[in-house]
């Protein structure tokens, strides 16, 4: 009895996050980073590919987007026709501009991004968790078969079975859980991991890192009774992100703490460098 308590409150929770990570539907960019009438039609005419950049520039100046295209121009989405937001990225798949997109996962069949990234997180680890209470419950039978002790021999299947597939199962999904939880811990994206956020002083691949603390709160929320329940509780609205540069700069403090290594002199330059980047985003 005390085994069944125990896994129907895993399954519950197993089966609440893969319902929410696949339900969840991936959220798009708001409506004021769609181009509007007379700008679509503006930069439609435009042949020069240079003046086209340069009315994304001037469309983008009231939006709050600071990363851009490898070659430093503004993100813009062709099929979608809008300014793509900070981590937001066109999934071919669901064919849409995605918020904070992390990947396309064909096991939810849905875009991990923004909406559901929690969802998704704490699916990979109640499955990890279900999947370790099933073998380790399992496996005092597999001796039992083993020692020939097992009277019903239409269980060894079974028996068998379960733990095989226990055990497949959280072997996979440890690793993915494992890198997941790397990414967090350095505020990636599976998209970022692959290719740094580029800012307009160059690629940055720790760009949105704040420390693992805000990290962690950025995608679990604040409230750390809610952080193990599949219910929203993500900072943000997924268009804009903290930044390491802007934090910084507003809070000399931080700079201190852990990211730009030990030399003091080299903190002083950086910190110099990242208001400098502010007053660009200013003026
Ligand atoms: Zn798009
Ligand atoms: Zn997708």
């Amino acid at each position: 009895v005390a085994y069944l308590i125990v896994f129907h409150v895993i399954f519950v929770l197993f089966v609440w996050t893969y319902w929410k990570s696949i339900f969840t539907l991936p959220l798009q960019p708001d409506k004021k980073f769609h181009m509007s009438y007379a700008d679509k039609e503006r930069y439609e005419n435009e042949e020069r590919p240079e003046v086209q950049r340069q009315i994304l520039v001037e469309i983008a100046r009231k939006l709050p987007v600071y990363t851009r295209t490898g070659n430093g121009a503004i993100r813009f989405c062709d099929r979608c026709q809008l300014i793509k937001p900070d981590r937001c990225h066109h999934c071919s798949v669901c064919a849409m501009c995605v918020l904070k997109m992390d990947h396309h996962c064909p096991w939810v069949n849905n875009c991990v991004g923004f909406s559901n990234y929690k969802f998704f997180l704490l699916f990979l680890m109640y499955s990890l968790l279900y999947c370790m209470y099933i073998a380790a419950t399992v496996f005092k039978y597999v001796i039992k078969y083993w020692t020939d002790e097992l009277t019903n021999g239409r269980s060894k299947f079974h028996v068998l079975f379960l733990l095989f597939v226990a055990v497949m199962f959280f072997l996979s999904l440890m690793f993915l859980f494992g890198y997941h939880c790397w990414l967090i811990s350095r505020n990636r994206s599976t998209l970022e991991a692959f290719s740094a956020p580029v800012f307009q002083n160059g690629p940055d691949k720790n760009g949105f890192n704040l420390g693992f603390k805000k990290n962690l709160q950025q995608v679990f929320g604040e409230e750390k009774k809610l952080w193990l329940l599949p219910v929203v509780s993500s900072q943000g609205d997924g268009h804009s992100f903290p930044m390491r540069m802007l934090c910084e700069s507003q809070n000399p403090l931080l700079a201190n703490e852990e990211q730009w290594g030990d030399d003091g002199l080299d903190e002083e330059n950086h910190v110099s460098d990242s208001s400098d980047l502010v007053n660009e985003h200013r003026t």
